[in-house]
């Protein structure tokens, strides 16, 4: 789905300061306060945006930064990059070509960076694994590029496919859903209302569909 400029100057705003108010996003971007609030939790909705953070400099902290390289077999990149996810030390990781997993991790003291290799060493399927203790971070800038025709993947809440076109827009209790196709729309609606009867929420009329 593309985004449209209200939602590429929010993105942008937020990314670079996220304690800008909803007033100050308004008069920034020259839309309505409700605007931007409503855009703001449809954003959260879509896991476009995941969260307001405060940057912390791990060197400041007298932290230490160590990238590794696993290399693992390819029947266990899966397995591997799992278990990495689940150590605390590591703040990011991706999957590279020749089934490798790249991942930075922070500690909290040098001497700990021998027994955190070990532990990836140790994680089954692993191969190989390499590793960078950085000794000057010279640039850290974990954000986005938001382009002005950037696009959003966001899937059908019916069918849960990837939804390529113009998405169908539907309001139902104050939030957007997004389908795929007219008969993901029917659907969804009929299963939404038999859960909102199964709660004995009042539903007195069937909600329309809201222009994209
Ligand atoms: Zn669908």
């Amino acid at each position: 789905m593309k985004l449209d400029r209200t939602d590429v100057g929010i993105l942008r705003a937020l990314q670079t300061d996220a304690r800008l108010s909803f007033r100050e996003l308004s008069r920034r971007i020259g839309v309505s306060v409700p605007t931007i609030s409503a855009r703001v939790s449809n954003l959260r909705q879509l896991g476009i945006i995941t969260g307001f953070h405060a940057a912390v400099e791990p060197e400041r902290l007298k932290q230490v930064c160590v990238v590794v390289i696993a290399r693992a077999s390819p029947a266990n990149v899966d397995s591997v990059g799992a278990a990495i996810v689940k150590l605390p030390e590591v703040r990011w990781t991706v999957t590279s070509a020749g089934s490798r997993i790249v991942a930075e991790a922070v500690l909290r003291r040098t001497d700990a960076v021998r027994p955190f290799l070990k532990k990836v060493r140790a994680i089954g399927g692993v191969l190989a694994v390499e590793s960078h203790v950085a000794s000057k971070a010279l640039k850290d800038a974990p954000l986005a590029v938001i382009a002005d025709d950037a696009s959003a993947a966001i899937e059908c809440f019916e069918c849960g496919k990837s939804i390529e076109g113009v998405p169908i827009r539907i309001r139902l209790d104050g939030r957007v859903h997004y389908l795929c196709c007219t008969s993901c729309e029917r659907l969804y609606r009929e299963r939404y209302g038999k859960i909102r009867s199964l709660a004995n929420a009042p539903s007195t009329r069937v909600p329309r569909r809201t222009k994209a």
